[in-house]
């Protein structure tokens, strides 16, 4: 039952927050997807445009302090991510 994050999914949730936040530089956001990337289990839900929705909602007073522009950078990064990974 070991995830490959090595369990830390729940850890790696509240991370997620930290891609929404207009302070996390970019090289920030990266390692964090790079961590996510290693887990199929976190990685599949970052995949949903519905979950990213729903961490927005969660992590942020309000959905104005993670623009349009942000959530698609990060949804890209993530699509990106996937691509590399699947080509070895
Ligand atoms: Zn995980």
């Amino acid at each position: 039952m070991t995830e490959p994050c090595g369990g830390r999914c729940e850890d790696i949730q509240a991370q997620l927050c930290a891609l929404f936040d207009p302070s996390t530089t970019p090289e920030r956001a990266r390692e964090i997807l790079q961590i996510v990337a290693e887990c199929p289990h976190c990685h599949g839900r970052l995949e949903s445009e519905q979950e990213i929705r729903a961490l927005l909602r969660r992590c942020c007073t309000s959905e104005a302090s993670a623009p349009a522009a942000l959530r698609q950078r990060i949804t890209m990064e993530i699509r990106q991510m996937r691509v590399t990974r699947y080509q070895g």
